[in-house]
């Protein structure tokens, strides 16, 4: 879901747009952020894991600077951690975060 929408942020909504602000505050939720969801839409990684937190704190943080750069290595960085450190939490989760910064919109 965030990997669309930080997509969708970066190529198709303008930067007043309602909605930025919406995902903005979603963002600062620890459940509903980026690494949120990566854990199930759970916040136990907050007390569990620094790293997670600071990475979501990056999000929150490019996102309302617009800083595309900064999502892709927030994006980067959260993948590499999540599947060296994570990725036994569930067994389905290799998170894939997109990654491809050229992506193709596949029109939504
Ligand atoms: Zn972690």
């Amino acid at each position: 879901m965030w990997s669309e929408r930080l997509n969708q942020a970066r190529e198709n909504i303008s930067s007043f747009a309602p909605i930025r602000s919406r995902w903005y505050r979603e963002l600062t939720i620890s459940s509903a952020c980026v690494v949120g969801e990566a854990y199930g839409f759970s916040s136990s990684y907050v007390h569990k894991c620094k790293t997670c937190k600071e990475l979501g704190f990056q999000f929150m943080y490019y996102f309302l600077i617009q800083s595309d750069s900064g999502i892709e290595n927030a994006k980067l960085d959260f993948e590499d951690h999540w599947n060296k450190e994570h990725s036994k939490i569930k067994t389905k989760d290799k998170i894939k975060v997109d990654t491809d910064s050229q992506v193709q919109s596949h029109s939504v």
